[in-house]
């Protein structure tokens, strides 16, 4: 049996994180014979003994685990995407993750499996990413949502209440939330804490009380820019309900993003604190910047950087060209944005101003270029927001 689909992570004691990102997910290589991990692009799988299937089928469809033995179908599970998941589990310290086609295919997966129990109700903070708003607040999947502050959670929670979902730092204002606080308050609920700007290089929410950790791996996780998907790290018992929703909805990951995680996985570390350290000399200089009315950073660090500008931020997309006018994040190369246009768009305009995303804001996404180059382009850029500015 290929040990990488066996969710050790809750009985082996955690080594450094820098080691896991290397090493999590290929422990059985070496046995193998292999040093890189195989890419298994099979959608199903030979067995001679359809007894023993129909009782691995019987098994997965009462807890959701994993097929003991040779896998079934595809959509039941892949062993490439077993290795990232066991991976991703390792790093963030939880028992199991489960990998999604997309984001927002595994935030659908969480919210398909409490409404499936009837709890429909999902308390939130806003900011989130525009899209998980958009979900949230036109009820597309049957929910109901209550936007409150991180101190109304308490009062806004209700017997049908399945879900708190926050992001910290949030996307694009990096607004922090005390996650250790907020789990506290939820109770009995599963806390959802979306840590796709920090990683678990720089926060593990489950260990601070949140039940349910959601990366976009688009982002940092795949990290160069080439690969769509979403993952949950959480408990065997959760990991369970969401594998038989992705089986029954279909929102898989394919076995070659698996395999590009994976190797993504590796470098993480290493990028997050270098790209961080751009970033914060980045900060350094816009915060100084008389053409830049507020810098937003979290304190915790990080490559991602919020700027609201005196000028045309227009003008600053316009005039970049070292880096990137693209919208998404958490790649080798530096991206910047205006959420009010791009990432937020979705979201109404009067929520989105009342959750701090003004029509000023730019989002940076720091790489890691050389940070001196970085300051050039984006001093050039901030200096068409003032020509910009002055044609009005
Ligand atoms: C991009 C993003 C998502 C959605 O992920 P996709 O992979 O684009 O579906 C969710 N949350 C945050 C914070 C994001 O930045």
């Amino acid at each position: 049996m290929d040990s990488a689909r066996t969710p050790t992570a809750s009985r082996t004691p955690l080594r450094a994180l820098a080691t896991e990102a290397v090493h999590a997910g290929r422990d059985d290589l070496a046995r193998q014979g292999l040093h890189a991990p195989p890419i298994d692009l099979s959608t199903t799988y030979p067995s001679y003994d359809s007894r023993d299937e129909a009782a691995r089928i019987d098994a997965f469809a009462t807890t959701g685990a994993e097929p003991d033995g040779p896998p079934v179908y595809g959509r039941l599970g892949n062993p490439t995407v077993a290795r990232f998941e066991t991976a991703l589990a390792r790093l963030e310290g939880t028992e199991a993750a489960v990998a999604f086609a997309s984001g927002m295919a595994a935030l659908t997966a969480v919210l398909l499996v409490r409404a499936s129990l009837g709890l429909r109700h999902v308390v939130a903070v806003r900011p989130l990413y525009g899209c998980s708003d958009h979900l949230l607040d036109t009820g597309l999947l049957g929910t109901e949502v209550t936007w409150t502050d991180p101190a109304g959670v308490a009062d806004a929670l209700r017997p049908d209440t399945g879900l708190v979902l926050v992001e910290s730092p949030a996307n694009p204002t990096l607004a922090e939330i005390d996650l250790r606080a907020l789990a506290h308050s939820c109770g009995s609920v599963p806390l959802l804490a979306d840590n796709t700007f920090a990683t678990p290089v720089l926060q593990r929410p489950a260990e601070l009380g949140a039940r349910l950790v959601l990366h976009s791996a688009t982002k940092y996780l795949g990290g160069h820019g080439d690969v769509m998907a979403g993952v949950v790290a959480c408990d065997e018992e959760f990991a369970g309900r969401l594998r038989q929703i992705r089986f029954a909805t279909g929102g898989v990951l394919h076995p070659l993003a698996g395999y590009l995680l994976l190797r993504g996985l590796a470098t993480l570390p290493v990028r997050v604190r270098a790209a961080s350290e751009n970033a914060a000399a980045l900060v350094r200089r816009l915060a100084a910047d008389p053409r830049v009315t507020r810098v937003h950073y979290p304190r915790i660090g990080g490559a991602m950087i919020g700027f609201e500008v005196a000028g045309d931020p227009h003008e600053v997309i316009a005039g970049v060209r070292l880096i990137t006018p693209a919208v998404s994040l958490g790649s080798v190369d530096t991206l910047i944005q205006h959420p009010a246009s791009i990432s937020h768009r979705i979201v109404d305009a009067d929520d989105r101003r009342n959750a701090g995303v003004g029509d000023r804001l730019l989002r940076l996404s720091v790489g890691l270029e050389d940070a001196e180059d970085l300051w050039s382009d984006l001093d050039a850029a901030l200096d068409c927001s003032v020509r910009g500015a002055e044609l009005y």
